[in-house]
């Protein structure tokens, strides 16, 4: 049962009864919102923009990075019945100009240290006015945003049909597509995902991971505030702040995407800190290595046979996000009680979401046991891309299933392994080579601090051959060769890596993805 709720209604309902309870902290300034000043200030933000005119369906665009004022900005614009798009913290103005176009955005809603590139962007926009968030450690400053006098507003929202949030797929594969999601897309995630966590009244949950992506969205802020809960912020990810806040507030989850992990299996800093609180740390939003989570697992354990679980889930803009995940110690589902998710793979489908896995080349289902594209039909499923109907069509069927591009596996408990994007596989002699796996064996060399694969043009065959970028850990000197070696040691011949190139960095979006295309290009 989906609850028939807006957003802010369903998101808010239970923080209302413990209204003294935290609900937002500055993990960097130590500011608190608690859920009972995190409610009225939302009914003033749906006032104010009201009073500036804003109507229902109106696009409103927010660019800022994650603190407190993030989660009172998008419930009040949604309250308002109005939909929020947001804005990568990274993009250009020209970024900035396409998505305020594409998504035809009235107002822009930023920071002052944005500002530049905000203004440059909406010199080519349709946006008409800047609203901007200043000085927001006092509620006094923020007068602009509250409008303390404006007059209250109850806007009719179909829950089934009206849009809550217009973010963009992360661009990965191509240019950013909107992506419409409804009230109820939102709200059945949520609720969703609930059935498989082990809910304590006090969590903490950290929030690095970006609002403005889906995942931090959905997961990060509204599921926890759903709860009751109570979510810490930080405006990037950056070590020690991400350390020294885990430890100061005694965080109990961490959801967080593989370059995070990578850190916390191979960083000194690690040992430094009092992270004991942990109980959870779910990764997503791109492929996680077994071993490494393994790695992480035992490192924070020290020894002892309990304490944090680190785990998958799985999911994408076009899902609200989440499809997958994996449950807390006895949450599985029926049929599958007491089962070890492994940890290479991305658990269960959630509940009321149905899968396939479809041979791509003959749209059968894959014979059991073996890879196919991944297929999803749930309440989760986007509304469609905006202004984009041939993309629409051919992402969502006639019959409501949504194909993911990526290519999985499911074990005889129903257990999924997302294996690479369809598009990502290098296709050699045959055979498909997906570069999660190879660059999962490159990060179990000791002097691999990081690494990603593409498959490059062989011109005489005409095959793509894996070429490998690594950035080297500090004081190693490791060669080419040995990393050519290494590989050939671990994988089968038409796996081998055939190119190395060393880096400094691996480029990644805020979210945490290999932009494999930025790679491409510069090989
Ligand atoms: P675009 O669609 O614009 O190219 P994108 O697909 O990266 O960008 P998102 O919606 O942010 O945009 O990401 C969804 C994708 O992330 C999935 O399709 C999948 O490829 C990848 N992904 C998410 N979680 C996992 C996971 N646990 N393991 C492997 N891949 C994952
Ligand atoms: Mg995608």
């Amino acid at each position: 049962e989906i609850p028939n709720l807006s957003v802010p209604e369903f998101v808010l309902a239970a923080g209302k009864e413990r209204p003294d309870a935290p609900a937002l902290i500055d993990g960097l300034k130590g500011d608190v919102i608690t859920h009972g000043q995190l409610s009225a200030y939302v009914e003033r933000v749906a006032a104010n923009l009201h009073a500036r005119g804003l109507r229902k369906g109106d696009v409103v665009a927010v660019f800022c990075p994650n603190t407190p004022w993030y989660p009172v900005v998008f419930h009040g614009i949604a309250a308002a019945g109005c939909v929020m798009s947001p804005i990568n913290s990274l993009y250009t103005p020209e970024e900035i100009a396409f998505q305020l176009k594409d998504s035809g955005a009235k107002t822009l809603i930023t920071i002052s240290l944005f500002m530049d590139r905000a203004a440059a962007a909406v010199e080519k926009s349709p946006v008409d006015e800047i609203v901007v968030l200043d000085g927001m450690e006092g509620h006094a400053n923020l007068f602009d945003l509250l409008g303390a006098d404006a007059p209250a507003v109850q806007v009719d929202i179909d829950p089934a049909d009206d849009l809550v949030t217009l973010p963009y797929s992360s661009g990965t594969t191509g240019l950013p597509k909107g992506v419409m999601l409804t009230h109820r897309n939102l709200v059945a995630n949520v609720a969703q995902t609930r059935a498989l966590i082990d809910l304590q009244e006090e969590e903490r949950i950290i929030a690095v991971l970006p609002f403005f992506h889906i995942y931090g969205l959905t997961v990060l802020m509204n599921q926890g505030l759903q709860w009751g809960a109570t979510v810490v912020t930080l405006p990037r990810f950056d070590l020690e702040d991400f350390l020294r806040t885990i430890q100061e507030y005694k965080i109990t989850r961490a959801f967080v995407a593989p370059p995070i992990l990578v850190a916390f299996a191979k960083h000194p800093l690690i040992d430094q800190y009092d992270l004991s609180s942990l109980r959870s740390i779910l990764s997503g939003a791109a492929p996680l290595d077994e071993q490494l989570a393994l790695a992480v697992e035992q490192r924070l354990r020290k020894g002892a046979d309990t304490g944090v679980t680190v785990a998958q889930g799985y999911g994408m803009t076009e899902l609200s996000p989440v499809s997958h995940t994996t449950p807390d110690e006895g949450h599985e589902p029926p049929g599958a009680e007491g089962y070890q998710v492994p940890k290479g793979s991305v658990g269960f489908a959630i509940p009321n979401t149905e899968c396939r896995l479809v041979d791509p080349s003959t749209g059968k289902d894959a014979a059991e046991g073996e890879r196919g594209e991944l297929w999803i039909r749930g309440p989760q499923v986007m509304k469609g891309y905006l202004n984009n109907e041939k993309a629409t069509a051919e992402t969502v069927d006639a019959d409501g299933w949504l194909h993911t591009g990526d290519v999985a596996v499911v074990d005889e408990h129903g257990c999924y392994t997302v294996v690479d994007r369809v598009k990502e596989l290098i296709k050699y002699k045959g055979y498909q080579v997906a570069p999660a796996e190879l660059e999962a064996v490159l990060l179990g060399h000791p002097d691999v601090a990081d690494a990603a694969v593409i498959g490059v043009p062989d011109k005489e065959s005409g095959e793509e051959l894996p070429k490998a970028f690594v950035v080297r850990a500090p004081g190693s000197e490791l060669s080419e060769d040995a990393v050519m070696a290494f590989m050939a040691e671990k994988v089968a011949p038409h796996k081998k890596i055939r190119f190395v190139e060393f880096i400094d960095a691996v480029p990644k979006s805020a979210a945490g993805k290999i932009l494999r295309k930025d790679l491409k290009a510069r090989a």
